[in-house]
């Protein structure tokens, strides 16, 4: 398999890794679009949103502790997005399932 992502978790291609854990990993977004933007996604391939079963449900948990961890790290006190893109009409571009965290900036809403 083909999965960019993948090749992040293992070591195949370089990432900015700010956090590690058995079950995720958290690393810098390569085109950021705010002063703090890092990605939480886990080591094992789940492709979008949508094919979550009950069985990740765990692993879900896991990764938004993660990333409250590593915004708290990051100095996102003031707050920060948390955005999950799914499948063509949410803009998601690389199918492995992955949460963005931006901050260090007011956000606006609604997205575009
Ligand atoms: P999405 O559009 O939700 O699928 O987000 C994919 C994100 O991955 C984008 O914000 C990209 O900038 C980011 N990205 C793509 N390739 C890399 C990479 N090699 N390292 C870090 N982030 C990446
Ligand atoms: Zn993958």
């Amino acid at each position: 398999m083909d999965c960019l992502f993948c090749k992040i978790v293992e070591g195949k291609i370089p990432a900015k890794k700010i956090y590690e854990d058995d079950q995720v990993i958290a690393f810098e977004d390569i085109n950021p679009q705010a002063p703090v933007h890092f990605l939480v996604i886990p080591k094992r391939h789940i492709a979008s949103l949508i094919d979550l079963t009950e069985d990740d449900r765990e692993l879900v948990g896991h990764m938004v502790f993660a990333a409250q961890k590593v915004a708290r790290e990051q100095g996102c006190e003031k707050g920060f997005r948390t955005v999950f893109n799914c499948n063509e009409d949410g803009g998601q571009t690389v199918y492995h399932i992955h949460l963005h965290v931006l901050g260090k900036r007011q956000m606006t809403w609604p997205p575009g």
